[in-house]
């Protein structure tokens, strides 16, 4: 499986930072490798001394696909959940002011961790889903997927014209404000409307 994920989704976190709003989807991958399960603890890497937590509903693909119309894009998912794309901010910046890939800022071991996943028809409208993640018990992230810039299925119809999607490909599609660095001994718990999904420790 590959994991998929867009970048300045949210226009609030794109200001935080300071980015120029993109015209089209900002795409980037993480191996599978990155891949952490809800409750296992996260283990601070020693290359980086700046891990953000960058809270995302996330999307597991159903039905191998590829040039999906946004249309029928619904189609290739059936479940949700939550994650967190874990950021080597430092790492990033350095190669972002060099203009060079992301890939070690972003797909590290451990780097995307990620509840387990529940029927989209659990919920009303996945264009108006609260979620939000708790460190230590604050909230430091809360966000609504309809501040999305390009919602779930444009982000599909968009990927599937360059990947082919397969079976198990999990999207992350995006964090809103409020990201910030973690540090050992943090516990974190991600929610969709209200309910707690993920939860981990950072070690
Ligand atoms: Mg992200």
């Amino acid at each position: 499986m590959k994991i998929i994920c867009i970048g300045r989704n949210y226009a609030e976190h794109i200001k935080e930072l300071n980015n120029e709003r993109p015209d089209e989807p900002v795409i980037f991958t993480k191996p599978d490798t990155a891949i952490l399960k809800d409750g296992e603890a996260f283990y601070y890497p020693d290359f980086s001394s700046d891990i953000h937590h960058e809270v995302e509903i996330i999307v597991k693909i159903n039905k191998m696909g590829k040039n999906i119309e946004e249309k029928f894009a619904h189609k290739y998912y059936e479940e949700i959940g939550i994650g967190i794309d874990f950021t080597a901010r430092d790492i990033q910046s350095k190669l972002k002011s060099k203009g060079l890939p992301w890939d070690l800022a972003k797909g590290f071991n451990g780097s995307a961790p990620i509840s387990e996943f529940v029927p989209k028809t659990k919920f009303a409208d996945l264009k108006n889903l609260n979620f939000n993640l708790l460190v230590n018990g604050d909230v430091k992230q809360a966000g609504n997927t309809s501040m999305m810039l390009y919602p779930i299925d444009t982000i599909i119809a968009f990927v599937s014209k360059y990947f082919t999607l397969k079976v198990g490909d999990i999207i992350f599609t995006g964090t809103p404000a409020g990201v910030g660095a973690v540090k050992v001994g943090d516990k974190l718990e991600a929610a969709i409307e209200g309910e707690k999904m993920l939860e981990f420790e950072v070690k």
